[in-house]
């Protein structure tokens, strides 16, 4: 029999924003292992639930805590915000897990910031998107620069995750310098700020305007491609479908043609 572990995502904080799936695992787990600020929020849900927390940065910690607790044989739940692979403990628990081989490590997806505050903004994501993380703490900041770069030249819309951090006050007026050598200051843009939590906001802005914005580690970015419009306060990202045909059918033009679909 092998030792079980679940790398469950939570998506972004509101008990109803995570997954049918997570749900369960979370409920059959013997003891859910986290992030300090995540246990606390669970601790409502399984008040006679095991849980263990440690604090942040101190994910290999965590990480080794599930592996000895589950060679105990008890089964675990591992829990990151959002989903577990994106900026997550995911890709650590299976490197950690070579020197595991009896464990079975699963994982279940959770809603992303990306996705929770998309929905909360519109649907600035709505086209081929890219998601770069702005913090420089596992990846050099000139790795980060040249993905700005690149998400800028080939139109992308961005999602930007960890825009600031106590430490790193000024990295989103830096990403925004690097895009502005690209797209126009009146770039439509958007940020979200704690999403499903207390304290939940949304605003929209142009990318000129973002770049004097002061935003918090709680935020999520989003840059519109060079197609995205504020409608009614929202920020949309459109998909391509020709505004003149309305009604039940609509029709996608691309490379290959007008399609109906
Ligand atoms: N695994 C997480 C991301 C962790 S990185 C996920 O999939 O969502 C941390 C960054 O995620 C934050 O700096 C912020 O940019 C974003 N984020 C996480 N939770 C958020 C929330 N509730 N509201 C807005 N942004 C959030």
């Amino acid at each position: 029999m092998k030792n079980k572990i679940y790398i469950v995502g939570m998506g972004p904080g509101r008990e109803e924003m995570m997954t049918g799936e997570a749900a369960a695992a979370l409920e059959r787990a013997d003891i859910i292992v986290g992030y300090t600020v995540y246990i606390d929020l669970l601790r409502k849900r399984f008040p006679d639930k095991e849980l263990a927390s440690t604090p942040m940065r101190r994910e290999e910690e965590r990480c080794r805590l599930c592996f000895a607790e589950a060679e105990k044989g008890k089964r675990v739940a591992l829990v990151c915000s959002g989903d577990a692979g994106v900026y997550g403990l995911a890709s650590l628990m299976y490197e950690m897990g070579k020197e595991y081989p009896q464990t079975e490590l699963t994982v279940v997806p959770g809603v992303t910031a990306a996705c929770s505050g998309a929905a909360l903004l519109g649907a600035p994501l709505n086209h081929d998107f890219c998601v770069i993380s702005l913090s420089d703490l596992l990846t050099p900041w000139e790795t980060i620069e040249k993905r700005l770069e690149a998400a800028a030249k080939g139109d992308f819309a961005i999602a930007l995750y960890n825009p600031s951090s106590h430490k790193r006050k000024d990295h989103l007026k830096r990403a925004c310098d690097i895009l502005l050598r690209y797209l126009e200051k009146e770039r439509a843009c958007g940020y979200v700020e704690s999403v499903g939590r207390e304290g939940e906001r949304a605003e929209t802005c142009t990318l000129g305007e973002l770049r004097d914005m002061q935003v918090n580690m709680f935020t999520t970015v989003f840059i519109g491609n060079a197609g995205s419009e504020i409608i009614g306060g929202k920020l949309i990202t459109k998909r391509g479908y020709g505004a003149e045909n309305e009604g039940d059918i609509a029709v996608c033009g691309n490379d290959r043609g007008a399609q109906i679909i």
